[in-house]
């Protein structure tokens, strides 16, 4: 089976214009979301343009704070402690990569972790990680949102997961780890990644390798959840070589198409959490 993400973040849409709806009914307020763009890197602009017209689409008030690429830190930082304060922002998102003249760290540090809609802050990473409550990175929250549609009863599953970065690795070993699965986490310095690919009944791949997992690094009837996002001349491929592993897995996730789509779909379910309180 291929999932296909478009259709899976188009139900989670609809139901988060549903609710944002009946919220406004009743309380006459709408979540907001503020997105920070420095600079003008390309991707970002296409991504952040894509997230503002995702978030108008379900009813989340969206504004888009654009700085020049010189922009100081201190300027960005003031920015942040207004929209920290202000009643009608219930999600802040500073777009990443920033320049070098601002560190990652202190933006991050500096957000609300109650507003933090990319769930990046210390004290989210730490709560997801301790098993409570907390807003979750939103490609992996995609990714298992898409598993589950797939099994819904992950408990005793052999989970591996490719990557270890804190946008998608680490937290997807979280979100499996919590689902009762057993997690096995495998990087660029992994001794046999194919043996350890083969072990999996769930196998995520978030590398930026294009093509990295081949056929025979899958167990007939896993779960194939491929994040990755490679261009290869004018052609966007992820991580799996899909042609070779589509046959032989229980489901997979094309790229495009697959995870791509949920993970502005759950920033949107991120900014309407956030809004509603925990
Ligand atoms: P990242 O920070 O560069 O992390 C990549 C991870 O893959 C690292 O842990 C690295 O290992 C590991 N790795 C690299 N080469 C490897 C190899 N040959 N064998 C095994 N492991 C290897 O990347 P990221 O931010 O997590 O993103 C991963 C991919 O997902 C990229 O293609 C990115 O564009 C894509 N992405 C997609 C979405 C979406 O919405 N679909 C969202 C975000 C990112 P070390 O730690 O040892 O270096």
């Amino acid at each position: 089976m291929i999932i296909d993400g478009k259709k899976e973040a188009q139900l989670l849409r609809n139901e988060i214009k549903k609710e944002i709806e009946s919220i406004k009914l009743k309380n006459n307020k709408a979540p907001g979301l503020t997105v920070i763009l420095i600079g003008d890197y390309a991707p970002s602009q296409i991504y952040v343009k894509n997230k503002e017209k995702n978030a108008k689409e379900v009813g989340i008030n969206s504004e888009v704070a654009r700085y020049p690429k010189d922009v100081t830190e201190q300027e960005v930082l003031k920015k942040i402690e207004e929209l920290n304060n202000s009643d009608d922002v219930s999600g802040i998102l500073v777009q990443l990569p920033l320049p070098p003249q601002i560190s990652k760290e202190k933006i991050i540090n500096a957000i609300n972790p109650l507003k933090d809609v990319d769930g990046f802050h210390p004290t989210n990473v730490g709560n997801l990680s301790s098993g409570y409550s907390a807003t979750v990175p939103c490609t992996p929250l995609g990714c298992l949102f898409l598993i589950k549609k797939i099994e819904k009863n992950l408990s005793g599953k052999h989970a591996v997961i490719i990557g270890r970065s804190n946008l998608n690795g680490k937290p997807m070993a979280q979100l499996l780890l919590k689902e009762n699965c057993t997690v096995t986490i495998v990087h660029s310095k992994t001794k046999d990644l194919k043996a350890e690919c083969l072990k999996a009944d769930i196998l995520v791949a978030a590398v930026g390798v294009a093509n990295l997992v081949k056929g025979d690094w899958v167990k007939k009837d896993s779960i194939v959840i491929d994040v990755g996002i490679n261009k290869v001349g004018d052609k966007i491929v992820g991580d799996v070589q899909f042609d070779e592993v589509k046959d032989k897995v229980k489901a997979i996730t094309p790229v495009p198409g697959g995870v791509g789509p949920m993970t502005i779909a759950c920033l949107l379910k991120n900014t309407l959490e956030c809004f509603k309180g925990r």
